[in-house]
């Protein structure tokens, strides 16, 4: 089973989660524009069953296009956003690839909402590009 662990930039929150990344990427959303200041954000889902954190993690609530509320967790202390998950889909925790302690190893495998992003951006041409949000229920998710 792999363990992937990881840790906010100040060290104040840690986690590990068992499994399998699901469909890593890159998303372009506008929410994730904010969140990764001005670029896309790296994601990976996991099953949320092997996963644990310890430290103070706020949880920031929003709802999303699809209607969905999302939950974005983030150390309270150095701001480092963590993690995101949805009631929608309470299966799943998707991780920022960035908190990663090897984020070599979680390479991301498609990029969404490209329709959203910027003209500068560097997007990866090799990697299938979707416009929006991915459709497919289990593959897509919160990001
Ligand atoms: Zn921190
Ligand atoms: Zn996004």
């Amino acid at each position: 089973m792999t363990t992937t662990t990881g840790q906010c930039l100040c060290g104040a929150v840690h986690f590990r989660v068992e499994g399998e990344a699901l469909a890593p990427r890159v998303c372009w959303c506008r929410d994730c524009q904010y969140l990764g200041a001005g670029t896309g954000m790296a994601n990976a889902g996991f099953s949320a069953e092997g996963f644990s954190y310890t430290g103070d993690v706020t949880w920031f609530e929003s709802r999303a296009d699809s209607g969905n509320l999302m939950q974005r967790g983030f150390c309270p202390r150095c701001g480092t956003p963590l993690f995101s998950r949805t009631p929608a889909r309470a299966h799943l925790v998707f991780i920022r690839i960035g908190a990663c302690d090897s984020p070599a190893k979680i390479a991301p495998q498609m990029t969404i909402w490209s329709a959203s992003a910027p003209p500068w951006a560097a997007i990866d041409t090799a990697l299938p590009q979707l416009p929006g949000q991915p459709a497919a229920p289990g593959k897509g998710g919160p990001s």
